[in-house]
């Protein structure tokens, strides 16, 4: 029988034996963790449309700032943005995204990322392609949603030859025409003179290898694949249909900057469009379009990889990113 003697030495046993396994190991039998390692995953990704492997490309980062976004009200922006988790006065980091569409007899890239020209927050792409398994000079052909520094300088590399030299590079005609008209040079403010200027030159480097062939507005350019035309962020801007074995998607370009933003208030615009008034038109008309279709979407600027649907939700819409997934085979 247990008396209560034998009940308290016991129990001050108990506690001895438990203080004892609660003594610290010195430091010195400690194994150090090993080095913390830096960098990031490879920034690709993959989804399938239909029999046409999608492949997003990151090529870098930017910021959007709330004072350049305009159409609502100071107090409703730092809302969306601190819905969002955001800080409403630093705004919302956006990514520069490029897609690979490997559609079984074409690679066909669109967009080509910034290049080296926006120094160190782009020119990540060459490295993702090769991490996705691709070489610039199998990409045979390269459609541009629009001639704005993050989607076409990264066309050239660093030593400034053109980095793709087996693709037929093609923005619509009425966006090459802007760009590389002397009254666009001569109207720039002095700070967007250099890269208009570095637009021209990889123009006239395509044109050397007679790879630089502005589209049309009908034309046709490549099997499954048609032009949408967004015209507003800037005169030629647009988007492009991959369409396979009933399913679709759209590249839309730059139709959203701040997702946090302008999918809830769609009629917010952005300093960079050229012509405010028309680019919240064509983002007005198209997302509804949209969201009927439940087709995929990718974003240039949408966060990595910038792939998924969207939905009405209220007056304005949701971003429905899509799901990793890593298929196998
Ligand atoms: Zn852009």
């Amino acid at each position: 029988m247990l008396t209560r003697r034998d009940f308290l030495r016991s129990a001050a046993m108990l506690v001895a034996a438990q203080a004892a396994t609660l003594v610290p190991v010195p430091a010195a039998a400690q194994a150090p963790a090993p080095a913390k390692q830096a960098g990031q995953a490879p920034g690709f990704f993959r989804l399938a449309v239909g029999g046409v492997e999608v492949t997003a490309l990151y090529d870098g980062a930017g910021q959007v700032r709330p004072e350049i976004l305009h159409g609502a009200d100071p107090a409703r922006l730092a809302a969306l943005l601190e819905d969002a988790g955001l800080d409403p006065k630093a705004g919302e980091p956006i990514a520069i995204n490029a897609f690979l569409l490997n559609t079984g007899t074409n690679l066909v890239l669109v967009d080509a990322g910034g290049g080296t020209a926006l120094g160190p927050r782009a020119g990540l792409l060459p490295g993702n392609l090769k991490a996705a398994g691709y070489a610039p000079e199998q990409i045979t052909l390269i459609l541009l949603t629009h001639m704005h520094p993050d989607h076409a300088l990264g066309l050239m590399a660093p030593d400034g030859r053109p980095l793709f030299p087996g693709a037929v590079v093609r923005p619509a005609a009425a966006e090459a025409a802007y760009w590389l008209s002397d009254a666009t040079l001569a109207s720039a403010p002095e700070q967007r003179k250099a890269s208009i200027q570095a637009l021209r030159s990889l123009a006239a480097a395509y044109s050397a290898l007679g790879k630089w062939k502005p589209f049309a507005p009908a034309e046709a350019l490549a099997e499954g694949l048609a032009v949408e035309p967004l015209p507003g962020h800037t005169p030629g801007h647009c988007g492009f249909w991959v369409r396979s074995q009933g399913q679709s998607l759209l590249a839309f370009g730059d139709i959203v900057h701040s997702s946090a933003v302008q999918f809830a208030q769609p009629e917010v615009t952005i300093d960079f469009d050229v012509d405010q008034a028309q680019a919240k038109a064509t983002r007005l008309a198209l997302l509804p379009r949209l969201a009927r279709e439940s087709c995929w979407i990718a974003g240039s600027h949408l966060p990595f990889p910038g792939l998924g649907r969207v939905r009405a939700r209220g007056k304005g819409y949701a971003w429905l990113p899509a799901p990793y997934t890593a298929p196998r085979g």
